[in-house]
């Protein structure tokens, strides 16, 4: 009897969410149109969205998109309060334009939380601003590749960060680099932020559906603190390594299997990165794991490995001193700091060399994808399972009805 009710209510529930979930969708196959691509900022800039130019004034702006030069310079004629709301607009700040036969209507800014409209009255404009009223919905993409996701993506028309979401998602994932291969598919569920006046933002991507010939991947975003994609079995697909343990002012040298040493003068195998940096920089482990050594090393001098999951290791070489409490079998995170630039050991600067190694084969900490390590717990897995789930019935309500 128990588990009838417990059905029972699970059914009313699914056809609930279903139901509000379908009610929150306009239509399924937006066309989307191409915003214009500002590197990899998040969320994306609305659609159709345009940007003051360097050095360009809110009025030369406004002129750009329709607005007659009496009518843009009667924004001078309003009050110092609101004149004010659109001296820092800065080049970054993504400006949607609206125009009624051919002649200006409005602008948009989106100013963070705030949306700030420039809209014509008549030969006037006012300017008023407001906190941003989002409405969220979740869209449905579909790619079949030809050449790759981005490039077969960007023809369908989807937008540059949503796509380069996909491919960091699948990029870790993918075994061996065999990245995706012609006749291969991928679904993708994303979020939609509609605002007033019609303006439109992208948001994340939230769960990908990879359908390959040699596998299958079905990546979800976790919701809880983690933002991170994980795979079924909870298996992070996010890069876990933080790509340099210093902040450095150049790689003096490149990882290489045969390079001249620059105080020997011989061809030697390079298995790490330099990386130079002043006297003294904090320098922190890039991923967690456990100090297996920490102490002079011969031409590294003072020196500290750290063992990782998954057979990896890092090694951090010529330091000037290593950190308090950092000793043999001491855990680090992520970020931890474990030591200071120095030149010990033979050394023609300061610099780091950091090495990183895979069941004890160097690899290329500049130009290697590195591997998934996290997973999540019990608790956090049962959730994961329950939002894979629930994606997977929002996916088909689209995929079916095409
Ligand atoms: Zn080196």
């Amino acid at each position: 009897m128990k588990d009838f009710i417990k059905l029972l209510l699970i059914s009313v529930l699914t056809v609930l969410w279903l139901s509000v979930a379908t009610a929150k969708i306009a239509s399924n196959n937006v066309k989307l149109s191409d915003a214009p691509v500002q590197g990899y900022i998040a969320p994306a800039p609305p659609t159709g969205a345009d940007f003051l130019k360097p050095k360009e004034t809110v009025v030369g702006f406004l002129q750009r998109h329709g607005a007659s030069k009496s009518l843009a310079q009667s924004l001078w004629k309003l009050p110092k309060s609101k004149q004010r709301l659109l001296t820092d607009v800065q080049t970054s700040q993504p400006i949607v334009c609206y125009k009624s036969n051919k002649k200006f209507k409005s602008c948009h800014i989106v100013a963070g939380k705030s949306l700030i409209s420039v809209v014509r009255l008549g030969d006037q404009l006012s300017v008023e601003k407001k906190a941003l009223d989002v409405t969220k919905s979740i869209d449905y993409g579909e790619i079949n590749i030809k050449t790759s996701i981005f490039q077969d993506g960007r023809k369908k028309g989807y937008d540059a960060q949503l796509l380069n979401e996909i491919n960091t998602a699948l990029r870790s994932v993918l075994q061996d680099g065999k990245l995706v291969r012609k006749g291969d598919r991928v679904e993708f569920l994303f979020e939609r932020k509609r605002m007033d006046h019609g303006v439109e933002m992208l948001g994340h991507v939230v769960d990908v559906l990879y359908t390959g010939t040699k596998q299958k991947i079905h990546l979800t975003r976790y919701s809880g603190k983690s933002k991170n994609f994980y795979d079924e079995s909870g298996r992070s697909a996010t890069i876990s390594f933080i790509k340099y343990p210093v902040h450095f002012s150049h790689i003096s040298s490149p990882f290489s299997k045969g390079r001249k040493h620059p105080v020997y003068g011989i061809v030697k195998p390079h298995h790490g990165v330099d990386l130079a940096a002043k006297m003294k920089t904090r320098i922190k482990v890039t991923a967690p794991g456990k100090v297996t050594y920490a102490g002079v090393k011969g031409g590294y001098g003072n020196t500290i490995i750290v063992q990782h999951d998954g057979d990896y290791k890092t090694l951090y070489a010529h330091m000037h001193h290593f950190a308090k409490n950092i000793k043999v079998g001491s855990y680090v995170h992520a970020g931890d700091l474990i030591g200071y630039v120095g030149s010990t050991g033979v050394s023609t600067g300061p610099h780091v060399h950091y090495e990183i190694r895979k069941h004890n084969t160097p690899i290329d900490p500049v130009n290697s994808i590195l591997p998934r390590l996290s997973k999540l717990g019990p608790q956090e897995l049962k959730i994961h399972k329950q939002e894979q789930a629930k994606w997977d019935m929002l996916r088909l309500s689209f995929s079916d009805s095409v």
